[in-house]
Formats: structure tokens, C-alpha cells, sequence
């Protein structure tokens, strides 16, 4: 029931009086996103004027745009690296905040083949958490009565190491889950839950995936949306269903909980929460030894509205199968984030995946955008980028996303490329178009073209006894199976026909690839079961030939031809599949451990 006009907003009538006031917040941000820009600059100036960082430059105090934007460059994570690593390693002076540097967040962007470490502040939780704060009550917009049940979400916290100095180095959401912002978060009816704090703080991915899935299916009824971050994760947890329904359903028949179930607290927990239920027993092993699992979701839960996942960017590629077995529910993609910095959120949530668009939230941090001209070779030190503000950019053109934040990041490039949609107010609403360099993705991973060559170069050393090469190579993301892995297309060159690779010789050659992909890879395959076993399939002679002929007869340049490095487009697709000579997988899990390499 929306609340009377007296609350009411531009954007709808708010559901009750909290939504109203997050709604004139959001209001007044994007009212006044220039205003609100110059006084973040001007703060983080302000805060951070006496660090070694804004020293160097000689801003001697300086707060304006016009000083900041000529005196400091333009940056990169590597450029931040010497300072990164000092922090790492102890030294807690001034460096590029004033305020103490709490902890590293971990980014899925590696440097190195690690994990980008982004330094962070205690007061960026609050910021973060004004953002969620911001997105129910938009959600409320446009689904009403979500205070009448639950979300089932599956949430996961992934392991932490210390940096060499003592700071904790994890990714942002871990930080979340594990912050007193989220564990003691107040009871808000629109906000509840089926996942005990218990089960989404639960360190072992199979333990807290379990309970998670049990509490879902025992409040099945009062399940009114679905989610996970990203789409990957959804269909994690629909592939781990389709493994575990057996015991899960023993555990709901008899209301005890499986062994495999350890933790103490969870335990403990789920003792509290588990009631012996034969019917829905009955129920879920009905639905789930069915064949056909297309609209599992709607199935099990009757009452979803929506679901609550990422797939914009990469995540794309599951739209069809969250399709599938959902019966095409809705889409939410609420929020764009990043470890560096949570941006902004989605004002139109319910909206086509195609069509959605982010506000970025002046409040969050200072933001700069870099004109992305696709066909310019990059810029120079004789014609240096002109970055524009937030308020400036323009509808239909693409920009690389630029940010100053509190923590102390000036003018660091994020690696986003964003098209402009519209404007909400005077602030710019985006589309995002995709992160730079990523060839290939499945879950949190980002694999570069420069890795994937590396990998290829790696692998193929395993070939020289057997004289052997690779001749041509390109990769594909399939996400077919749950989860997905990389499939990587090898033409080989065999001057010895007699002593060619053995099947045992190019499976190797899997996980030689596999070790040389980076931490995040060699994690989703380890620790979270996120990534599947690697695959090469070997084709005839002469397809790459074939490819360039292909490309060639629609149109691309004979001279300026490159085999493609990834492939996704469907013809291309089938030529490679139907001149497959053999397929091999990774026989093992390549060598992973939280603590980082270097
Ligand atoms: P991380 O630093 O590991 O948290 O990854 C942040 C990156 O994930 C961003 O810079 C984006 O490339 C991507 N990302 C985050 N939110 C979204 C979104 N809503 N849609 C598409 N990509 C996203």
C-alpha cells in the first residue's frame, strides 16, 4: 500500500515512509549531481591534502576541479603498484589517505595474474551500505508487496589471507557479509531473507550452499524473488539442487541436517530452523526427479516475482538458460559496483536486460569519464585525454570510467567502458558495455588475451617431444553445462604422424593451461566450483583457413585479417565443432591457494 502524496516522489509513490525519504535522497543527488560532485572533490581533497600521493603533485591544498584535473595524472593500477605494495607490506603513513587504510578488498581484475588489491577505508562501509540502503525502495516502485515474504538469496563469503604488514586482503562482499553493517543489519520487512547469517558467513562453499538451499525450500511459499550477485551463481546453486535434491529432501522429511554439515553455529542454527516436513519432502522429490527441469524456479517457488542477478556485462551469455528455468521471470539487475567504489544503481529495475541502464550516484565518489574511441591507437603524452565530468557526457557516446575515492584512488581508470542512455535529472544514466581486455569470462573470472597466449605458449611445451605445434588457436566461453568452462580450439601441426600427442598428452596440456590462468580462474575452479575442467578440442588442418575464409567472404580484409582470439558467433561456431578431430578435459584441479603469489 503506497503511503499518501505527502510522501510522494518523481518516481513513483513510495511504500511506506522509509522509501519515501531514500527516494528525495536519490532526488536530491541526481537534482544536484554537479554540485554534489564538486563537494566530494573537494572533501577527498580536502581529507587527503596532507598524503604523500597528493603531495607529489603540488596541490598544495587545492580543492578545484580545475587544479586537481591539470595537476594529477590520469592512472592506472599499475601505476598505483609501488604504493599498493608498501601499504601491503606495513608502512601505514599517509600514503594515499589520510584516514588509516582498513583493509585491502581483493578485485576480480588481476595484475600479475593476482587479485588487483584495492585499498579501503572504514567509512566506505557506510557509503556502501547507503547504496543498498537505496534499492528496495526502488524496487518497491514496481513490485509491490514484497513485505509480505522472503528472498531467497544465495550469498557466499570466499576466503581471506593477510597481507605481509597485517591487513586483511578479501573481496568486497566478504567485507560486507562480515561487517556489523550486515550481520546486526535491523529488521526491515522488505528485506528478509530465508539464508540465516549463519549459512552466508559459513567458509565452506558446499556447507553454506547446502543450508542455504534448505532454508529456501523449506519456506518455499513465502519466497517472492530469487537472486544471487551475479547470474552464475544462480545457476550454481539450480546445478547444485539438481545434485543434492536426494539428501535435501531427507533432511526436510526427517528435519535433521546431513553430516556433511559440520560448522558448529551452523549447525546450531539449522537445528533451530529445521522442522520434519514429509510432504514438502514428497513435493521436492517429485518436482526434481522430473526430466525436465524447465521452469524448475516457478515450479518450487510458486510465488517468485522476480529474480534478483546481475546479467549485464558479461553475465549476458546465462540470460537464455535463467530463462529456461524460470519461465522467463523478470530480470533485475539493481546495482553496479566494483571494489574500488559502488557506483550506482538501476532506477528501472524491472526493466528488459537489454535496456538496462545505471544512475551513477554523485555522492559515491568523484567521477570522471574518458571519451572510448574503439578505433583510436590511444592517446600520447603530447595529446593527453580530456576527461569529462559527470554531467557533461554525452547521450549515445562511450566513455571509460574514471574515480577519485576517499579511499585515496585519484583519478584511477576502473577499465569499464559505458554508453550513455539518458539522464535522470542532470545525472547521466549508463549502459554498460563491457570491461576492457576481458576475452573470456564465466563467473567472476576476467581472462585476458595476453593470458590466454601465455596459457596456449605454456601448454604447447608439453607437445615439443611429440614434434608437435599449434598452429592456431581461439577459445569460446561455453556456458552450456553448469557451471561453464573454457573451451579452447587447437589446430596442431604433427611432423610425426607416428609419434603424435597422446590423449593423456593433450589433457595434460589442460591443465598445464589451467595452472598458467590467473588466481581468480585457478579459484572458481578450486574453491568455488565455479569454473568447469578446461577443454581443448583439436581441428582438422587447414580450419583456421577455413575461418579466415569465412570472415573474408563477409566482408573483412584480406590484409588486415586476425584469427580471432575468442569466438562466439554461431556460424563460426559450427564450423569449428564440425571439424573437431578430438576433444580433451583438464583431468585435474589446477594448484590454488588463498595466499596470493607474490
Ligand atoms: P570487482 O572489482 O571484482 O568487484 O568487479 C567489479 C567489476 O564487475 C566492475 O568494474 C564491472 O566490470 C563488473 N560489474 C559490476 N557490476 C556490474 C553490473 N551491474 N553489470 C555489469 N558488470 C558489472
Amino acid at each position: 500500500m503506497a503511503v499518501d502524496s505527502a510522501f510522494s516522489s518523481p518516481l513513483g509513490p513510495p511504500a511506506c515512509e522509509k522509501d519515501a525519504k531514500a527516494l528525495r535522497f536519490i532526488e536530491e543527488m541526481t537534482r544536484n549531481a554537479d554540485p554534489v560532485q564538486e563537494r566530494v572533490l573537494s572533501d577527498i581533497l580536502t581529507q587527503n591534502s596532507q598524503t604523500e600521493y597528493l603531495r607529489r603533485f603540488k596541490l598544495n591544498g587545492a580543492t578545484d576541479r580545475d587544479s586537481f584535473k591539470s595537476k594529477l595524472p590520469v592512472i592506472t593500477y599499475e601505476d598505483l603498484q609501488p604504493e599498493i605494495q608498501r601499504i601491503a607490506n606495513g608502512d601505514r603513513s599517509a600514503i594515499l589517505s589520510a584516514h588509516p587504510i582498513s583493509e585491502f578488498l581483493t578485485s576480480s581484475g588481476t595484475s600479475a595474474g593476482e587479485r588487483k588489491l584495492m585499498p579501503t577505508i572504514k567509512e566506505e562501509l557506510d557509503r556502501r551500505q547507503l547504496l543498498y540502503s537505496l534499492l528496495m525502495p526502488v524496487m518497491n516502485l514496481y513490485v509491490p508487496g514484497l513485505d509480505k515474504g522472503k528472498g531467497l538469496y544465495f550469498l557466499f563469503v570466499k576466503s581471506e589471507t593477510r597481507t605481509p604488514g597485517g591487513l586483511l586482503a578479501r573481496p568486497v562482499l566478504t567485507s560486507y557479509y562480515k561487517s556489523e553493517h550486515f550481520k546486526t543489519r535491523p529488521y526491515d520487512p522488505y528485506n528478509v531473507y530465508t539464508s540465516p547469517n549463519e549459512a552466508i558467513l559459513c567458509p565452506d562453499s558446499f556447507q553454506s550452499m547446502y543450508t542455504q538451499m534448505l532454508c529456501g525450500l523449506q519456506d518455499r511459499h513465502q519466497v517472492l524473488r530469487v537472486g544471487a550477485v551475479f547470474a552464475s551463481g544462480l545457476l550454481r546453486a539450480i546445478r547444485f539442487l539438481q545434485l543434492n535434491w536426494r539428501q535435501l529432501s531427507q533432511d526436510i522429511e526427517t528435519g535433521t541436517l546431513n553430516q556433511k554439515v559440520t560448522d558448529p553455529s551452523l549447525r546450531e542454527c539449522m537445528g533451530k530452523i529445521l522442522k520434519p516436513d514429509p510432504e514438502l519432502a514428497r513435493f521436492v522429490r517429485h518436482e526434481c526427479s522430473k526430466e525436465n527441469w524447465e521452469g524448475i524456479i516457478t515450479r518450487i517457488w510458486p510465488n517468485t516475482k522476480y529474480l534478483d542477478v546481475i546479467v549485464t556485462g558479461a553475465m549476458a551469455q546465462y540470460i537464455p538458460t535463467l530463462d529456461y528455468y524460470s519461465g522467463g521471470l523478470p530480470k533485475a539487475c539493481t546495482m553496479y559496483a566494483s571494489s574500488e567504489c559502488y557506483f550506482g544503481l538501476n532506477l528501472n529495475p524491472m526493466c528488459k536486460p537489454s535496456e538496462v541502464s545505471y544512475t551513477i550516484m554523485p555522492n559515491m565518489a568523484y567521477f570522471e569519464f574518458l571519451p572510448h574511441d574503439p578505433n583510436s591507437a590511444g592517446f600520447t603524452r603530447d595529446s593527453p585525454p580530456k576527461l569529462v565530468d559527470l554531467v557533461d557526457v554525452e547521450i549515445g557516446k562511450e566513455y571509460e570510467l574514471v574515480i577519485t575515492t576517499y579511499a585515496g584512488l585519484c583519478r584511477y581508470r576502473v577499465g569499464d567502458i559505458l554508453r550513455v542512455t539518458g539522464f535522470h535529472n542532470s545525472a547521466p544514466q549508463f549502459h554498460f558495455v563491457r570491461r576492457k581486455n576481458v576475452l573470456l569470462s564465466i563467473d567472476s573470472d576476467k581472462t585476458d588475451e595476453a593470458e590466454l597466449q601465455k596459457a596456449v605458449e605454456n601448454a604447447s611445451r608439453l607437445l615439443r617431444e611429440f614434434n608437435t605445434s599449434v598452429v592456431e588457436y581461439t577459445s569460446y566461453a561455453d556456458t552450456k553445462t553448469i557451471p561453464g568452462h573454457y573451451v579452447i580450439y587447437w589446430e596442431l601441426l604433427v611432423k610425426d604422424a607416428a609419434n603424435s600427442p597422446t590423449d593423456d598428452v593433450l589433457k595434460q596440456c589442460c591443465l598445464a593451461m589451467e595452472e598458467s590462468m590467473n588466481s581468480v580462474y585457478r579459484q572458481g575452479r578450486v574453491a568455488d566450483n565455479s569454473i568447469g575442467p578446461l577443454e581443448i578440442r583439436v581441428v582438422k588442418n587447414g580450419t583456421f583457413e577455413e575461418l579466415m575464409d569465412y570472415a573474408i567472404s563477409r566482408g573483412a580484409s584480406i590484409n588486415q585479417y586476425k584469427v580471432p582470439r575468442c569466438v562466439n558467433f554461431t556460424p563460426i561456431m559450427e564450423l569449428l565443432d564440425s571439424r573437431v578431430v578430438s576433444t580433451h578435459f583438464s583431468p585435474a584441479l589446477p594448484h590454488w591457494t588463498p595466499e596470493r603469489r607474490r
